[in-house]
């Protein structure tokens, strides 16, 4: 077992990769105003990269020499992490480049990770540049920990590494409908819901998965390419051991693997960075308007599971398979939309980086 925390050496050299199109635009003079000074305090030394479009902070992690940097700090939301995470899966020496520590300062709309790592922290929940200081702090202090990822193949072929949730129907449509909102902040949500809730639809599929036995350790990290030991290809059925769900009919279906959905949205209360666990939550058709908004406003105080609807279900599971009927509906990771197909996941318990805590 490696050991629970590393810390971070001082002086420390810290690549920030930040995206000024995050969220309200504004996330290189909140890095100047709120986190630089901070850092500067921790003798954390800063070398901005400003991304110039999507795909160049992928690019920049996959070909850069990792030995001058202690750290990389994404200052942005949760989409430019997952192109540093699938930048790093991409070296030859992945292995070696997952031990480098990964931040995350909430930049973004959409600040998943950064609200997760607040909570796991027992901070009280808060948003914008609260969360923002917080998470500052978080990185001052130099505590780093591991994380789990995802590992996701879909039927064209793809394989995507993934830190926070795959999702399919209305969660997904809601992330993706209110991109154009993406100036309110994190109130896009909100908007994107009720918007959603209108235009209420059923997506057809066969959702399988592998239970999480309670007791089961995580198995070891696995080389040279990550091989996923739990998927059979997804031209094959699935194992005889895994749980295929009887109902074929989804408003959403939802994979999460850290706590919060968004700042204001506690999904999977007791998700830790390294659990070695995907929440799977979905929501069977038939469930009223009124019963989703419930769910998603429990959520707020991630009680949504307490209101006992017999629409929602949570398991904890190792792997997942989804087979849509049709290329109907949009499919997200980690809040980035992806084509809608046959896809499937397993956990790689402690495969990944370091997230810090
Ligand atoms: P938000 O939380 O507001 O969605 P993200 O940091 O998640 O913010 O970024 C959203 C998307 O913007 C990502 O898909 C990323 O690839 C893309 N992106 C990164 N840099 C730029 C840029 N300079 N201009 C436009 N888009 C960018
Ligand atoms: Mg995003």
């Amino acid at each position: 077992r490696p050991p629970a925390y590393g810390v971070l050496p001082r002086p420390c050299r810290a690549l920030v990769l930040l995206n000024p199109q995050s969220g309200a635009g504004r996330a290189l003079e909140d890095f100047q105003a709120v986190v630089q000074p901070m850092l500067a305090e921790a003798d954390i030394a800063t070398t901005v990269f400003v991304t110039e479009r999507p795909h160049h902070a992928h690019e920049k992690v996959r070909d850069e020499d990792l030995s001058q940097w202690d750290t990389l700090v994404v200052m942005a939301g949760d989409g430019l992490l997952y192109e540093v995470v699938n930048g790093l899966m991409e070296r030859p020496d992945w292995e070696d480049a997952l031990k480098k520590p990964l931040c995350i300062l909430p930049g973004g709309s959409g600040n998943a990770l950064a609200a997760s790592i607040n909570h796991y922290a027992g901070n009280d929940h808060v948003a914008k540049k609260k969360l923002l200081t917080n998470c500052t702090f978080i990185l001052c202090k130099g505590l780093h920990t591991q994380m789990d990822l995802v590992s996701l193949s879909t039927a064209s072929g793809k394989r995507l590494f993934s830190f926070l949730g795959f999702g399919w129907g209305f969660i997904s449509d809601v992330d993706i409908d209110s991109e154009k909102y993406r100036r309110l902040g994190n109130a896009r949500f909100t908007l994107g819901t009720l918007q959603c809730l209108a235009k209420l639809r059923v997506y057809q599929g066969r959702l399988s998965y592998l239970p999480a036995a309670p007791e089961q350790d995580t198995p070891p990290a696995p080389r040279d390419p990550p091989a996923d030991s739990l998927l059979v290809p997804l031209g094959q059925p699935v194992p005889p051991h895994w749980t295929v769900v009887p109902e074929e009919e989804f408003v959403s279906v939802y994979a999460i693997y850290q706590s919060h959905l968004g700042t204001n949205l506690l999904m999977a209360p007791a998700a830790r960075l390294h659990d070695g666990c995907i929440h799977l939550f979905y929501l069977k058709a038939g469930i009223s308007r009124v019963a989703l908004l419930k769910i998603f406003l429990a959520m707020a105080r991630g009680t949504h599971l307490d209101l006992n609807c017999p629409h929602l279900r949570y398991v904890p599971v190792r792997a997942f398979r989804l087979e849509p009927r049709a290329a109907a509906g949009i499919m997200t990771v980690d809040g980035e939309a992806l084509a809608c197909e046959p896809v499937q996941g397993q956990i790689h318990g402690r495969l990944c980086p370091r997230g810090r805590q």
